[in-house]
């Protein structure tokens, strides 16, 4: 076993020192990050939007299965792409540790590693953010913070009529990948001496426990010249989201089952499950795609975007949220998904 360094040993300021010193700042709207009292930032007249999010062990992850600097990484990366839903790029993150003495300083390093990797990959800059003890478990507290001018920060409330939903990237990966690690879990669990197995399922493993953000997404929209008229990242799964945006615009939507984008290895992973794709695309969460709305009249400026789909169309509130199944069957949508006050 390698070298096991006790965090008391550094203390609440050595650590904190320590994290600084890890830490490049990198955007202009940064005055001052960590070490005084509160970050100093500049909006430069922009809008601020702003996004925390709360991790805790054994509820949001499996350090049984959860290396620290994926988890670091992916707890980062999905504060971003709130940020992105908005339209905005998120350029500062704060985050909040609770930690028990069960973590060495080996382990907070691999975590802030993981951090600043997706900190250095998405230009956020480190600014700041809390430390204390916890009993026992590990949780995380963050928050993310982009600019962007008002009138071109993208609401869930704003989706019209008419308007075509488009989807980026693929969907149900990440439940599927998720599917497989518990799988192996369990098989471990029974015997011990039982390797998982878990070759051949790189991609949908990456989606579950190594995401991305699109960032990218939002910066093809600019150069596309396309404002969507509404937007939320599929952080729950695709019905859920939908149902967000349905709502809060106060209308309808018709989606079609075989216009979903859905990666093969997700399908075949699916089936294995016994599972219609269709469902864990709909209801498996953590794709963290970016789930949005245009006017018809931008439809020629998203053909033969590789990454965006159309999928549906806003439709009267009285419709309600229907999806036209493969045979042209009508199925009426509900927000299943994951909810946070359910059991998995
Ligand atoms: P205070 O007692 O005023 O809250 P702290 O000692 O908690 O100050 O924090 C000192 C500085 O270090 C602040 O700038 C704070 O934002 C930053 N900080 C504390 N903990 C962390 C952390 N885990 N990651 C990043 N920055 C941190
Ligand atoms: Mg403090």
């Amino acid at each position: 076993m390698s070298d096991r360094t006790e965090l008391k040993e550094l203390g609440e300021f050595g650590l904190i020192d320590k994290i600084k010193k890890a830490v490049t700042i990198s955007n202009k709207t940064t005055i001052t990050g960590i070490g005084d009292d509160c970050a100093i930032l500049d909006s430069k007249g922009q809008q601020i939007v702003v996004t925390s999010d709360m991790l805790n062990e054994g509820v949001h992850f499996d350090l049984g299965y959860t290396p620290l600097k994926h988890l670091g990484y992916k707890a980062a990366v999905v504060n971003f792409s709130d940020v992105l839903a908005m339209n905005a790029l998120p350029s500062q993150l704060l985050v909040s540790i609770g930690i028990s003495n069960r973590f060495s300083l080996e382990a907070v390093d691999e975590l802030y590693a993981g951090l600043l990797k997706a900190c250095e990959l998405y230009n956020v800059d480190l600014v700041g953010g809390d430390t204390t003890s916890s009993i026992n478990g590990l949780t995380l507290s963050l928050t993310a913070i982009g600019f962007q001018d008002a009138d071109k920060i993208v609401k869930r409330s704003t989706a019209g009529e008419g308007d075509l939903i488009c989807v980026s990237g693929d969907l149900g990966g990440a439940y599927m990948g998720l599917q497989i690690l518990e799988r192996e879990k369990a098989v471990f669990k029974g015997s011990p001496d039982v390797q998982p197995d878990l070759d051949g399922f790189d991609y949908i493993l990456e989606r579950q426990l190594k995401p991305e953000a699109r960032k990218d997404v939002i910066i093809e929209l600019v150069k596309r010249e396309i404002l969507p008229s509404s937007m939320i990242d599929i952080s729950d799964g695709l019905a859920s989201e939908l149902f967000h945006i349905a709502t809060d615009s106060n209308v309808g939507c018709t989606i079609y089952a075989d216009k979903l984008p859905i990666d093969p290895m997700t399908s075949t992973v699916a089936q294995d499950f016994k599972m219609p794709p269709e469902t864990a695309a709909l209801n498996g969460g953590e794709d963290y795609e970016l789930l949005f709305t245009i006017k018809q009249a931008d439809y020629e400026k998203v053909k033969g975007w590789r990454e965006v789909t159309v999928i549906g169309h806003i439709t009267d509130k009285a419709e309600g949220v229907n999806m036209v199944g493969s045979v042209g069957s009508i199925i009426k949508l509900n927000a299943q998904g994951w909810d946070a006050f359910l059991s998995k």
